[in-house]
């Protein structure tokens, strides 16, 4: 049998793109190491933050307001919440150029937000503490997304739409030659027209020209109270330190506030390397000094997850075809804030499976960026 289009990782990006690709009536077959939702990769740990005024570049805005559009679809489609939109605060120091790039983004793409003084974010949110030489903007209509829950609805829509799955089998090795794919796995060989590799941090294994360098990451979750919740209208944020560092966190769920570092972390070499929580010595402790500072009152870090990032050199995703012929594209390289982009790089890679255009969409993210570097 061959298959229309390959799909090899199914997890965030992965997922999206096998269930949209089967909706669009191509013969789909999705491959994955594990059984998604999943902790092996990068989409665990409940919750991802979904923003829209974004400092990162304008080259995402389009895949953001797609995402917001197929977000919406998603929860509509499977009569599952998915999107919550309490609003993300964004904080910085006064003299960082980020909470200016983020109001100027809003103005050119039209997103709701609202900047706000030190004292205006303590006077609205009492539990927060920020210095005089701050300022923040809020997000409005930004929020976080529960990502575990919406990778298990695009495999089971996918699957319903009668979509082959194929999990719990590693892909060891892809080849192309008279025109086709195939694709080795401990199950067999599996051949296709095209394919998509979406296998997040531990794509070299099978690309190994691919300029990922996966980094352990952890999620810790605080003792927490209501005053932190979204029943309390405490948004979802971002804090900038002086010195740089980043950090990020959620309204409180169950009393437990959940807080993490965007920068920094273990570089690992595969995935056997990303061990568990509390294996590193500064697991339970490194959002410490964000949380005295900004948020004084957590007091126990009740438990935390270990997860990865799959950097690209520059931080910006990696969206290219695998061969002069264009039959085979790669989406990595989302290096800790693709999640909420999942469904419309899902969206392009079944577009690609269909034999439609998608060069344009994908120019800003393509791997020759990099070689002008070289
Ligand atoms: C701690 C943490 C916090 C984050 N916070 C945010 C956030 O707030 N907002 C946001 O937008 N993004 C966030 N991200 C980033 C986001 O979660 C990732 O960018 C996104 O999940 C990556 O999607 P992916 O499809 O590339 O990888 P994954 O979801 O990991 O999927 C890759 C899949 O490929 C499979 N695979 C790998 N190798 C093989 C193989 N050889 N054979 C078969 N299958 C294979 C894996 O099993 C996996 O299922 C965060 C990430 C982490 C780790």
């Amino acid at each position: 049998m061959i298959y229309d289009v390959i799909i090899v990782g199914s997890g965030s990006v992965g997922a999206a793109a096998g269930c949209y690709a089967t909706i669009n009536n191509l013969n789909v077959l999705m491959i994955d190491a594990h059984h998604p939702p999943h902790h092996h990769g990068s989409h665990h740990g409940k919750t991802r933050l979904i923003r829209y005024a974004y400092a990162e570049g304008d080259q995402y805005l389009p895949l953001l307001q797609r995402s917001k559009v197929l977000w919406e679809a998603l929860e509509k489609t499977t009569g599952t919440s998915l999107l919550t939109p309490c609003g993300v605060l964004s904080l910085a120091p006064v003299d960082s150029p980020l909470i200016p790039t983020l109001i100027e983004c809003a103005k050119t793409w039209s997103v709701d937000v609202e900047p706000l003084s030190a004292s205006e974010i303590m006077q609205r949110w009492a539990t927060f503490v920020v210095p005089e030489n701050y300022h923040g903007v809020l997000d409005k209509n930004a929020g976080y997304l529960y990502s575990e829950k919406a990778v298990e609805q695009w495999i089971r829509l996918a699957q319903e739409q009668g979509c082959a799955q194929l999990f719990n089998c590693s892909v060891n090795e892809i080849s192309h030659y008279d025109d086709l794919y195939r694709v080795s796995t401990a199950d067999g060989e599996y051949t296709a027209r095209k394919i998509i590799v979406t296998a997040g941090s531990w794509v070299k294994k099978l690309h190994p020209n691919i300029p990922i360098s996966p980094v352990r990451k952890v999620m810790t979750w605080f003792q927490s109270d209501g005053r932190f919740s979204q029943h309390a209208n405490f948004p979802a944020f971002t804090a900038q330190l002086t010195d740089g560092s980043q950090y990020y966190g959620f309204p409180a769920e169950d009393d437990q506030l959940k807080v993490a570092r965007h920068d920094g972390g273990q570089p690992l070499n595969d995935a056997a390397e990303c061990l568990p929580f509390g294996q590193y010595p500064t697991d339970g402790s490194e959002c410490f000094s964000f949380l005295k500072q900004f948020l004084p009152g957590q007091s126990a870090c009740l438990y935390g997850l270990a997860c990865s990032y799959d950097n690209s050199p520059d931080g910006h995703f990696i969206i290219d075809y695998l061969d002069n012929d264009k039959t085979g594209l790669i989406i990595s390289g989302l290096s800790g804030h693709g999640f909420k982009c999942a469904p419309a790089l899902g969206e392009i890679a079944s577009q690609f499976a269909l034999g439609n255009e998608v060069d344009t969409v994908i120019e800003p993210f393509r791997l020759k960026r990099f070689e002008k570097n070289c």
